[in-house]
């Protein structure tokens, strides 16, 4: 006979509690939902049976919305009210997207959000009203193929989508009007999907080559726990590079003038065909326009082997960020529709010196992963087997005094965390602070990325030095920063919510992250001096202070000439000379004020006496 089954108090699980949770998996190209059903990840099909849905969405003049496949069919026909690759457009500022408007069939206009938003004859659509479409479309596929209501959904993005990219796609959701459990990162998804089905351990590349976007992420994979090492990547670099590459070439052999957008864009859905054609055959016959032609693998591996080398670039970067040799990377896991193409596969192999895994299909796997996430979190689950981290990919720091930013939360540190750091006061009797917060790996403000600034009022009047300020950073486990700043003694405090100014792209990610390397000994050099001008700004307004209080009384015409030189010495030196004619400078300072500041001390002594009983002190 079998055993009868009882559960902890309070822990069963009646099968008809199982709650609906999905993951989705929002891409620029292409959109999926996925979900576990019986132990197992799934992603589900629309009614036809097709998984993958274009991340299409066409605005028709009756108002009439459509998404996916059928928007797809609007491409050519009506090109200006089809949007492809909106999520190129999420949370970024409009200047951002020049090359994007340059290769856009929709027009490209300014939005009340600061996002750049599309014209259509339906009226302006921003960025997050579009995904809220397609995030509609797949929630209604799967709450009708599950018969139920979803709980909640977990949605990915790249890993390195900042806070406004972050913070837009979670509106698209709230739009949609599903509940988000978390946003996750494709790559740490992909992890996810093969960590549980293969069980490997070690240390993991997820190579993720989509249609707009690369995202190279370094993984330690241990007992299930997935830690984040490092990640890069580029989110202007994806199998559109390759299909523009590819209809350069076309364009060009058909003779077609520059200016004519219309068969732009028809050579770049032909130039799909071609590419994806060659992925499973040798030569494929073109006909273009009046062109006929055709093209070889050879020659489409010739168009696009420098995109290609531009993603493993981005991989030795990462690799070095974590402190790797390619050589120590166990496995690598192919993500994303263009790791289908036999070149990249090929030379990341080479570069790797391994082959890399593709056993889950390369499109499927992200939203795989995180339905598996959404599943532990909408708590069918016990989350104890499993913990996902993902990492903050620039510094977040706070500007000290002489434009200098100190680093509270560095780089690759796993989210969700919090951080703080005690600051004191400059002045005397200074009752208010402003904190800006900034994100960057160099050591001057002036060369890191303003994300917000704040200010903490009502610090009660104190000598310099003497208030405690804890200034405090949380990244919550979705990457949106809050931070806070309280005066200890009397609990004053001021907080802010950091969305920071939409359009920081990965190239300037990139960029700010070499420079910090190429001017590192620079910027060490120049944090020195700005910290000893501090230190001589603080030491000329600390003898001023005490000039004015007390020079009078207890100092002579020519004590008093001596010091007021040497401070004008400081000064001067402070300005023009490096740190140790500075340091000296202070020095001499220092020496002229001795008596100076014994006489101040006797003299306070004396005050504090007045009036007290000797048996007091
Ligand atoms: P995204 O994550 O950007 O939405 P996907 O991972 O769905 O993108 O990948 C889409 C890209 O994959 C497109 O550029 C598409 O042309 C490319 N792709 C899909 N299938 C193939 C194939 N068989 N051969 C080559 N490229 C392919
Ligand atoms: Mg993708």
């Amino acid at each position: 006979m079998a055993l009868l089954q009882i559960s902890e108090p309070g822990k069963s699980t009646d099968p008809h509690q199982h709650k609906l949770a999905a993951g989705i998996d929002l891409g620029t190209t292409n959109s999926l939902i996925a979900t576990v059903r019986s132990g197992k990840a799934k992603t589900l099909p629309d009614l036809e049976g097709d998984h993958i849905m274009p991340s299409i969405v066409h605005y028709a003049k009756d108002g009439t919305v459509s998404v996916g496949k059928s928007a797809k069919l609007f491409v050519c026909s009506d090109a200006l009210n089809t949007i492809s690759s909106v999520k190129r457009l999420m949370g970024r500022g409009l200047k951002d997207v020049q090359k994007i408007k340059e290769f856009s069939a929709n027009r490209l206009t300014a939005s009340g959000t600061g996002m750049p938003a599309v014209e259509t004859d339906c009226g302006i659509k921003n960025p997050v009203e579009v995904s809220s479409e397609i995030l509609k479309t797949l929630v209604k596929r799967a709450e009708d193929s599950l018969e139920g209501e979803l709980g909640g959904v977990v949605i990915t993005v790249p890993a390195y989508f900042d806070e406004a990219q972050r913070q837009a796609t979670k509106d698209a959701a709230q739009i949609a009007g599903v509940k988000v459990l978390r946003l996750i990162s494709e790559p740490t998804a992909a992890a996810l999907a093969y960590g549980l089905d293969t069980g490997s351990e070690g240390i993991h590349a997820i190579y993720d080559l989509g249609g707009g976007t690369f995202d190279i992420s370094i993984l330690r994979l241990e007992k299930g726990v997935f830690e984040v090492m490092s990640t890069g990547g580029d989110s202007a670099l994806g199998g559109d590079d390759f299909d523009r590459a590819i209809a350069g070439y076309l364009v060009e052999q058909a003779d077609i003038d520059k200016g004519d957008r219309g068969a732009y864009q028809m050579a770049m859905i032909k130039a799909r065909d071609v590419k994806e054609a060659l992925t499973d055959h040798d030569s494929v016959e073109i006909n273009f326009k009046h062109w006929k032609g055709s093209m070889d693998r050879k020659l489409m591996e010739s168009l696009i082997a420098p995109i290609v080398d531009k993603t493993l670039a981005a991989c030795r970067r990462t690799l070095k960020d974590a402190g790797l040799k390619a050589s120590e990377v166990q496995d690598i896991v192919m993500v994303g529709g263009s790791t289908r193409v036999p070149l990249v596969r090929q030379k990341v192999e080479d570069y790797f010196g391994k082959k890399p895994l593709t056993d889950i299909d390369p499109d499927k796997v992200v939203a795989i992963g995180a339905a598996i996430q959404a599943d532990v979190l909408i708590g069918n689950k016990s989350d104890e087997d499993m913990l996902l981290l993902d990492v903050i990919p620039l510094s977040l720091g706070v500007e000290t005094m002489g434009g200098l930013a100190e680093k509270i939360i560095p780089r690759n540190t796993p989210i969700p965390i919090a951080r703080a750091q005690e600051f004191t006061t400059y002045k005397d009797g200074q009752t208010a602070m402003a904190i800006h917060v900034v994100q960057g790996e160099r050591e001057l403000v002036e060369d890191c990325r303003s994300l917000a600034r704040f200010e903490l009022r009502g610090i009660p009047p104190m000598v310099a030095g003497a208030a405690r300020i804890k200034v405090a950073y949380q990244v919550d486990a979705d990457g949106l920063l809050k931070v806070t700043a309280e005066e200890t003694i009397t609990g004053v405090k001021s907080d802010i919510t950091v969305k920071p100014s939409y359009g920081l792209n990965d190239e300037q990610i990139t960029t700010m992250l070499q420079s910090s390397v190429s001017h590192a000994e620079d910027d060490m050099k120049a944090r020195m001096l700005r910290e000893q001008q501090v230190e001589a700004k603080r030491v000329i307004e600390a003898v001023q202070a005490a000039l004015a209080e007390s020079g009078d009384k207890l100092l002579s015409k020519d004590e008093r000439h001596a010091i007021e030189q040497a401070l004008k010495q400081l000064a001067y030196i402070s300005d023009n000379g490096d740190i140790e004619a500075i340091e000296e400078a202070i020095k001499v300072v220092d020496k002229s004020t001795e008596e100076f500041a014994s006489r101040r001390m006797d003299a306070s002594i004396a005050k504090a006496l007045v009036g007290h009983e000797i048996d007091e002190i």
